[in-house]
């Protein structure tokens, strides 16, 4: 994997790539960093593209990178917190009112009603009537539901988006008081062209990690990460106890706003470093060996 800055110029952020597959995190704060954009990632690989999580601050951020919201036309959500659904009501409304294109999102058909009637349903469904009744899912957004893949030891699914390969899992995000994936609100992790593993949001969870890394051969994996132990993320204290072999692969995300104070731990730890936003994490093909 080969990272290099993206520099902000006249032309928007390019949504492809000559062939090889490109991660680019338009943010890797917390929920609630001020001095970062959230955790919502951009997967990009030839001419296909994906939005994995659009939060509050993600239609800001794209419009930094000369983004529309409607240029976006490929989405996975891996749950129900602001910081990765708040930008979605404006995806879809400029989607129905100004671009007249309905952005297709990848949704099992649980989290479909879990995302539209507990969160999107009272800002989206009365802008107006249609035969009579509100707006429901499907007239803004196109669904796609992953094909359920028994590839982990816990609920998993797998789908395409164009030419980008998905396992979809999964975590142990909420409640705090949860003891497995089991007992978890809907919330999932997601495996890339099987070399890389976001976690998206997640409690320390060792057993996906380690499992995720014996089935897959993966090359880097983007875990979240806060700086203190509680609550509903993985902590730095509890993610240093992980295999060294896995540690110096791991790029940690979704981390506060005092991330300097970390820095020197972090490499102490043995793990790769932070996540960056604005910078391009390249895949080349791998070299094939048949
Ligand atoms: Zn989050
Ligand atoms: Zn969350």
């Amino acid at each position: 994997m080969k990272h290099s800055a993206w520099k902000k110029r006249r032309k928007p952020f390019p949504l492809e790539t000559p062939g090889f597959l490109r991660l680019f995190f338009v943010g890797v704060g917390s929920a609630f960093s001020k001095k970062h954009n959230q955790t919502n990632l951009l997967v990009l690989k030839g001419r296909d593209h994906l939005l994995i999580d659009c939060g509050t601050k993600c239609p800001q951020a794209l419009w930094e990178l000369g983004l529309p919201v409607t240029a976006v036309q490929h989405l996975l959500i891996t749950h129900s917190h602001a910081d990765h659904i708040g930008g979605l009501e404006e995806v879809a409304l400029r989607g129905r009112y100004f671009a007249k294109k309905k952005p297709d999102m990848i949704v099992t058909d649980e989290y479909k009603g879990i995302l539209w009637d507990m969160s999107l349903k009272g800002g989206i469904a009365f802008g107006e009537l249609v035969d009579g009744r509100p707006l429901v899912f499907d007239d803004v957004f196109e669904a796609r539901a992953p094909e359920p893949h028994p590839v982990l030891q816990r609920e998993a699914w797998r789908c395409r988006s164009g030419s980008i390969d998905l396992t979809l899992f999964r975590t142990k995000h909420i409640p705090d008081s949860a003891a497995s994936w089991r007992d978890s609100f809907f919330s999932l992790g997601v495996v890339i062209d099987g070399r890389v593993l976001f976690t998206s949001d997640t409690r320390f969870d060792p057993e996906l990690l380690i499992e995720c890394d014996a089935r897959f051969p993966l090359e880097t994996i983007f875990h979240d990460c806060q700086f203190f132990t509680a609550g509903v993320h993985a902590s730095l204290e509890e993610l240093k106890d992980l295999p060294s072999g896995i540690k110096k692969k791991t790029y940690l995300t979704h981390y506060g706003d005092n991330w300097a104070a970390f820095q020197a731990t972090i490499r102490k730890y043995g793990f790769a470093g932070l996540a960056h936003q604005n910078v391009c994490y390249d895949f080349p093909e791998p070299h094939r060996t048949d």
